[in-house]
């Protein structure tokens, strides 16, 4: 059994990461947060884009370990907003920004606009002692509503309207989400590659 350290401090992500692993491929590998994270400083994100973040970060928490590690960047792209809130959607609000907040204000910026497309996008970088030895990217298309409905995931879901289950990932279950979502997608083609390259 392969164990992955994962480095991230969001709940709602760790729970879907950890709940990848156990439907994708329970007898492959396992999830299990970095020993230690909560002690340890986050690093900057001054990338542009979700791979470099997830890079950075996957760099720096490996400092911690000499196992094998993988750390993600994620966010939203709207495109009414010419893909803000973006690399940034964490903080959309501000400093003390939270879900709510953000939610609130991606409501008001998207008051009265027509065009509602969007997508989440994901990238995970794995990495073994310091040394990057893949990326893995997913995506999901959806609409921003302009309510919010449902109280699963986390972050933006209550708002993200996904045709494929004509629901919002917060009226969604985990399965589901992780079915179609931007996660699941480069949690998938993490796991592909690191099974071709099992001994
Ligand atoms: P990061 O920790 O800098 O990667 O921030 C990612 C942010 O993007 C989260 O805090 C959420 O605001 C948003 N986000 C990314 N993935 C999701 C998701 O699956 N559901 C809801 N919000 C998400």
């Amino acid at each position: 059994m392969l164990t992955l350290y994962c480095a991230t401090t969001n709940a709602g992500k760790l729970r879907e990461f950890l709940h990848a692993a156990e439907e994708l491929a329970p007898d492959f590998f396992r999830i299990e947060p970095l020993p230690g994270l909560k002690q340890i400083a986050p690093p900057d994100e001054t990338g542009h884009t979700f791979e470099q973040n997830a890079i950075q970060k996957a760099v720096y928490y490996s400092q911690f370990t000499t196992e094998l590690m993988f750390a993600e960047d994620s966010g939203l792209e709207v495109d009414a907003l010419d893909g803000a809130p973006g690399v940034h959607s964490a903080r959309f609000s501000g400093e003390d920004a939270t879900g709510e907040k953000n939610n609130r204000l991606l409501l008001r910026r998207l008051q009265g606009v027509p065009q509602r497309t969007a997508r989440y996008v994901c990238t995970i970088a794995l990495v073994e002692r310091g040394r990057v030895i893949g990326t893995f990217r997913g995506a999901v298309e959806g609409e921003i509503l302009d309510v919010e409905r449902g109280q699963n995931g986390f972050g933006y879901d209550p708002m993200f309207y996904c045709p494929a289950f004509q629901c919002t990932f917060g009226e969604a279950t985990t399965e589901q989400k992780l079915e179609v979502s931007h996660r699941g997608e480069a949690t998938r083609k993490m796991l592909r590659f690191l099974k071709e390259r099992a001994p």
